[in-house]
């Protein structure tokens, strides 16, 4: 005879349990809104195709989108036989009723976008800073008016704008919205987003700078059609963002990939975090300054500007003073240490190096890529292709742009409008 378990006792399963609305699985008119989006345009038996559902639920799902005035139907030739098109209609994100600010807050100037809800960019601006760390007050002024100087610029009504995208360098906890330490804000553990949202009265989403410029590859640039790449940003520090199928990866609590104060040496070189030994201690401008100092034979006590000791220490290299090209094939060495951890670590399909430095090529030098290959695990095939990509500040509004559109997406139709439903 069969025996049968116990009665009253539950099963506990096994296997992940994924919520039943999460990132994984998310709402169908969600998936169907983004799908158009990242299409440009896209017709209903396309989606139904891409998405296994019928017809029957793309048509009532989209007019729902339609009369929520967030997509609208577009006149479209279909290729006939003999060339001719046939027309048809297709669906496309209705981009002017709805806009969001990107804003990228750096050591020298502060920069921000004006995109519609399609993710085009209707205007940029930028507003000069002098260096160093500004208290909340200033960093709320600032970018108060960028946001009245973009809206102006674009023609934009300030009331049409639906959110706010910020980007900071620095650790910031995007989920809570609290800044703990940027080099840009003199306090620490600052709830930015908060004192934004008050301030401006608009939805706002902070992030760290390194995952802005990951957002507009994502969105805009070489990532749009990979699941897992990674994004090395060297400038002022040496910031990481890391995409896992399609999606930023923050960590558990928002403060993950901070491949710059991962430890290259013990009781290294001082870093600006406050420890010791981070490999941005290494990489970064102002750990190139600190030696360009003795390279360049600079009296004590006079400074000059990061950018212009940069350049100096740059052009010396290039005419062969010894010093100064050890100090970048130094940096570039510790380079390729981060590089082949990341290659070790995950094993991306690309490796985007990016930030204003790229210029300075010695430090993306043959050997430093070289160097990386010898430390990665000799699995017998190739690496990651590696790229490298100078964009300029614009483009990382651009990423705080597509942050804004992405979390409003969420709110509009994903999984957090289920929550504010229940
Ligand atoms: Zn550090």
């Amino acid at each position: 005879m069969k025996k049968i378990s116990q009665i009253g006792k539950a099963s506990l399963g096994c296997g992940p349990l994924i919520q039943p609305l999460s990132e994984t699985a998310r709402p169908l008119r969600q998936q169907i809104f983004e799908r158009v989006r990242a299409a440009g345009q896209m017709a209903r038996v396309q989606l139904a195709k891409e998405l296994c559902i019928s017809p029957a639920s793309v048509t009532t799902i989209t007019s729902e989108l339609i009369d929520t005035g967030l997509l609208e139907e577009v006149q479209t030739t279909r290729e006939g036989e003999g060339g001719r098109g046939r027309p048809a209609v297709a669906l496309r994100v209705r981009p002017n009723t709805r806009h969001v600010v990107g804003i990228k807050l750096s050591d020298r100037e502060h920069t921000a976008v004006l995109v519609d809800f399609a993710g085009n960019m209707i205007a940029g601006e930028a507003i000069p800073r002098s260096p160093g760390a500004m208290g909340i007050d200033g960093i709320l002024e600032a970018a108060e008016r960028l946001l009245h100087r973009v809206c102006a610029k674009g023609g934009v009504d300030r009331e049409a704008i639906l959110a706010l995208g910020l980007g900071v360098p620095g650790f910031v906890d995007s989920e809570a919205g609290v800044v703990h330490w940027s080099p840009v804000l003199s306090d620490r553990h600052v709830g930015l987003q908060a004192a934004l949202r008050d301030r401006l009265g608009l939805t706002v989403f902070i992030d760290n700078d390194a995952n802005l410029v990951t957002l507009a590859e994502l969105w805009f640039g070489a990532g749009r059609k990979l699941s897992d790449f990674a994004v090395v940003t060297i400038e002022h520090g040496l910031g990481m963002g890391f995409v896992i199928n399609h999606r930023i990866y923050r960590g558990s609590r928002g403060m993950g990939m901070e491949l710059g104060h991962t430890k290259v040496q013990l009781d290294g070189a001082l870093c600006r975090c406050g420890q010791r030994g981070c490999l941005e201690a290494y990489v970064a401008d102002y750990a190139l300054v600190r030696e360009a100092r003795t390279a360049l034979n600079l009296p004590l006590g006079e400074t000059q500007p990061v950018g212009v000791m940069l350049e100096s220490l740059f052009d010396h290299a290039k005419a062969g003073n010894a010093a100064a090209r050890s100090i970048f094939r130094r940096a570039g060495r510790y380079l390729a240490v981060g590089l082949s951890n990341i290659v070790n670590l995950f094993d991306p399909a690309l490796i985007i190096l990016s930030g204003e430095r790229m210029r300075y090529d010695y430090l993306y030098a043959t050997e430093t890529l070289a160097e990386m290959h010898e430390l990665m695990l000799d699995t017998g095939r190739d690496g990651p292709r590696i790229e490298t990509h100078a964009w300029g500040d614009l483009l990382w509004a651009h990423g705080a742009a597509a942050l804004a559109l992405h979390e409003l997406t969420e709110q509009l139709l994903g999984t957090s409008r289920e929550m504010a439903a229940q």
